[in-house]
């Protein structure tokens, strides 16, 4: 402070401040979290371990989306050291092209993750709603994609489940990455202690739909010819208990070793899904639309009557094809070259720019953008007694979730960090 010139007074100011800031923080620390401390407004999705839900912080009456986990499907499915990347993911990163998570805790059945409310729904609800999107929409999309994956790589992570359900649309209508829960990376940010079920080397995927039998559709009625019910079936697929394949490289799919560039396999899928009308490997079964995409070469056709511009269905071939020969082998900025992409002003900042699709928010609690839930497919949270078998069974790491604690500390002292959203907040471990 001396070397900085400042006065004795403003001296015992800085002293003051920081004084108050360290004892908030303390407090921040004590303090037990538990879902006691939020109240539920609205489920507004259903995934494979447990739901996501608007929620209120009783004491602050701010707004967030609250993931819950079951821990013992966590553990069933051999996901702890996935759902602890996501974590460790969701914590360090501090980039508006990823949700931000504020807290993470445990109670004896569930995992919790509370983000930031995306209010304006998932990519997959937008297809949904429309159908089709016109080419300067998806080219919006598809640049902004192209960032967020680009930031996540710079990370040092890999998405690996880049898909529309997975890419939620912000009040101002840019896109943020949520569900890192298949994230993988050159870098662990976890200890490889959480892999002793199977061992180091024998990691079991969440991803081969193939070890999965139970993987069943309950969409009743369906009437094949419908756009709508048919992309509900699908995300009810894609609900079941390890997912779509759809999105998925050939490589991850077959093992043969992947890299980064599997992510921009995945935007060549969306952007065909988006301007095609259903993604390219549909089929009825997540084994066959497995077998469909490790087989690309003679399955993937852009279809003549979807009337595409040459540069789209160029960038979809670039992107959905070997790795060796996929843009982006070369860095991202290779894919924003890509003539499909040319008009987008990537310099300038694609989130400072107005979006194409601003979302109807009526009120902070609208989650009439989220599709709604079918009441069939939220289970309780409370585990049955074959669940409490797998929690606490003896061969189960006790300290399976060790460590999951995270809360993103921020301060409203003047000088301290504030609350907005914009400022930079420090996440701390306790
Ligand atoms: P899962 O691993 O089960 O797929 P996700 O994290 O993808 O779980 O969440 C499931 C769905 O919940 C998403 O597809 C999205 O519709 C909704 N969702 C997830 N996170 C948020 C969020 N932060 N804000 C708003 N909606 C969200
Ligand atoms: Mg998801």
């Amino acid at each position: 402070m001396k070397k900085i010139g400042l006065s004795d007074k403003d001296q015992n100011q800085m002293r003051k401040m920081l004084s108050q800031k360290e004892s908030n923080f303390i407090r921040l620390k004590r303090a037990k979290m538990g879902k006691h401390l939020f109240r539920k407004i609205k489920t507004i999705g259903v995934g494979a371990f447990g739901e996501v839900a608007l929620v209120l912080k009783v004491d602050t009456h701010r707004l967030y989306a609250m993931k819950t986990l079951r821990k013992a499907d966590v553990l069933k499915r051999n996901q702890v050291a996935h759902v602890k990347a996501e974590r460790d993911i969701l914590a360090e990163a501090d980039n508006e092209w990823v949700v931000k998570l504020y807290y993470s805790f445990q109670d004896k059945d569930n995992l919790y993750f509370v983000m930031d409310y995306i209010p304006g729904g998932d990519l997959m609800s937008l297809l949904i709603k429309r159908g089709i999107f016109l080419e300067d929409l998806a080219r919006f999309y598809i640049g902004e994609l192209v960032c967020a994956i680009e930031s996540v790589h710079k990370m040092g992570f890999i998405h690996r489940d880049i898909k529309p359900d997975n890419i939620l649309i912000d009040r101002d209508g840019h896109i943020k990455l949520t569900d890192f829960g298949l994230c993988t990376g050159f870098r662990w940010t976890h200890n490889s202690k959480y892999y002793q079920r199977v061992g180091d080397h024998n990691r079991q995927d969440s991803i081969d739909p193939c070890l999965d039998n139970d993987i069943v559709c309950n969409c009743d009625d369906l009437k094949p010819l419908e756009r709508r019910r048919r992309r509900q079936h699908l995300r009810c697929l894609a609900h079941s208990l390890v997912g779509t394949p759809n999105y998925i490289a050939p490589e991850v799919l077959s093992r043969t070793g992947y890299t980064q560039l599997c992510d921009w396999w995945s935007v060549g899928v969306i952007l065909y899904e988006m301007l095609v009308g259903q993604p390219p490997f549909l089929a009825n079964t997540p084994p066959e639309t497995q077998s469909k995409v490790i087989n690309w070469e003679t399955t993937l056709k852009v279809p003549k009557q979807a009337k595409l511009s040459p540069e789209a269905k160029n960038l979809i071939l670039g992107l959905c094809t070997h790795p060796e020969k996929r843009l982006g082998r070369n860095g991202a900025q290779e894919v924003k070259d890509h003539p499909y992409l040319q008009n987008l002003d990537f310099e300038g900042g694609l989130r400072k720019q107005q979006a194409l699709y601003l979302p109807e928010i009526r009120h902070p609690t609208d989650t009439s953008n989220f599709d709604p839930i079918d009441p069939d497919k939220l289970r309780p949270s409370e585990p049955n007694e074959s669940d409490l078998e797998w929690v606490n069974n003896e061969d189960q790491p006790l300290h399976a979730f060790f460590e999951f604690t995270f809360r993103r500390f921020f301060d409203s002292t003047p000088g301290g960090n504030s609350t907005d959203e914009k400022d930079s907040q420090h996440p701390v471990y306790v």
